[in-house]
């Protein structure tokens, strides 16, 4: 094994061990150190205005804890980054408000020859940002908004921050999906899948049929308060029956769980015996793995490898390791999570254009390892060993 290991990355070891039954556990953590992410994430406000019942993002105020990130560090965060499966390393403004003044450095990582792609619930698309967005030339790769069902239960699941009144949510993401070709090559959008929107698949898949190339289709990853909005067994056979009969002629459709309750749910929906076929065969991508399943393809990202898909950076100007957005930077400043769980084992730092990239990666991740990717690993590795039979 020892002379494979420089070719295999930390996801086929993964693969090797717990699909196909060989032992590659302690290459793994090793090889991931070494997996600097293809990615940074620009998170930067707290507050986002449609506060979805399903975000995964805290509700938290504008933060204030660090200056303006400058151009020139953010360049040299990407600059340091891996290159990803296209050749390039990607810039992604995750959610929340889009503010003026980023705009010109993300043409600038695009005029670096960066990937930057952009998140947004729709309320981008204002007559200012727009023009500015051209004024700049910034065109980005791609432009995610969400449509999580038909209007009326895309409505009812956001509300606006602070005061829990209903926003015309899905005003906002029509039109930032009609505005969108002025700034992205491609469009894309997400459907979380929940008990509210489950039996809206086939509606909602047709909708976003007419608008974007990239559909993606996502349980939802159940936090504390919202475990109420899982979707049921038969939920979730119902939303697959329909993903099975829905034809998009100019739309891809891509399935995808970023968690392994997910993946378990979505396997007992799809039919235990066609994923425990289609396991032995699954493709390997960056950090997931993605199994033909018939009607369509089932993507599907362990935790355990999590840490090498992106470097978020928040706050303005701290990076935070590995994906950790889920808590708020005070949290995660104290060490301790709103439900009292220890967080002391995610790295956070003010960033800077001095900051070795691969040198806080590689520590950061012996960390999370210790505490929590090793045990992922192995509940991944028995409920998939379940899974195979
Ligand atoms: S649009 Fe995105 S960031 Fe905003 S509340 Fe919804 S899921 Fe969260």
């Amino acid at each position: 094994m020892a002379n494979e290991t420089h070719s295999l990355g930390a996801i086929d070891m993964w693969h090797r061990t717990v699909i196909q039954g060989e032992n590659w556990t302690g290459e793994l953590s090793t090889q991931l150190r070494r997996e600097v992410p293809p990615m940074a994430s620009w998170i930067v406000r707290g507050g986002c205005a449609v506060q979805c019942q399903h975000c995964i993002f805290p509700e938290e105020g504008p933060k204030a804890f660090a200056p303006r990130i400058s151009e020139e560090v953010i360049l040299s965060l990407l600059a340091q980054l891996s290159e990803g499966d296209n050749g390039r390393r990607t810039l992604v403004h995750e959610g929340r408000q889009l503010l003026p003044w980023q705009v010109p450095i993300m043409a600038a990582a695009k005029r670096a020859g960066h990937s930057v792609t952009v998140i947004n619930n729709g309320q981008y698309a204002t007559p200012a940002m727009l023009a500015l967005c051209e004024r700049e030339g910034l065109r980005l790769d791609a432009l995610d908004v969400s449509i999580d069902g038909p209007e009326r239960i895309h409505n009812q699941q956001r509300n606006e921050f602070g005061t829990g009144k209903t926003v015309p949510a899905w005003a906002w993401a029509m039109k930032g999906l009609a505005e969108g070709r002025r700034i992205a090559d491609k469009l894309t959008s997400l459907f979380t899948l929940t008990s509210l929107t489950s039996e809206y698949v086939a509606e909602t898949g047709r909708i976003a049929g007419d608008l974007v190339e990239q559909w993606h289709i996502s349980p939802l990853t159940v936090r504390p308060g919202i475990e109420h909005m899982a979707p049921t067994e038969a939920q979730m056979a119902e939303a697959l029956n329909q993903l099975a009969g829905l034809q998009l002629e100019n739309t891809e459709i891509h399935l995808r769980s970023y968690s392994l309750a997910g993946f378990i749910a979505l396997s007992k929906a799809i039919g235990i015996e066609t994923v425990r076929k289609a396991l032995p065969k699954a493709d390997v991508t960056y950090n997931g793995i993605v199994l033909d399943v018939g009607f369509t393809k089932l993507h599907f990202y362990p935790k355990s490898l999590q840490c090498n898909e992106t470097v978020v950076v928040d706050a303005d100007a701290w990076w935070r390791l590995p994906f950790s957005v889920a808590h708020t930077l005070g949290q995660l400043e104290a060490g301790v999570s709103a439900e009292g769980e220890d967080l002391t084992h995610f790295s956070i730092a003010p960033l800077s254009a001095e900051l070795d990239v691969a040198e806080v990666y590689a520590r950061s991740v012996e960390t999370w390892w210790k505490a929590i990717g090793l045990k992922s690993f192995n509940e991944e590795r028995d409920a998939v060993g379940r899974l195979l039979g």
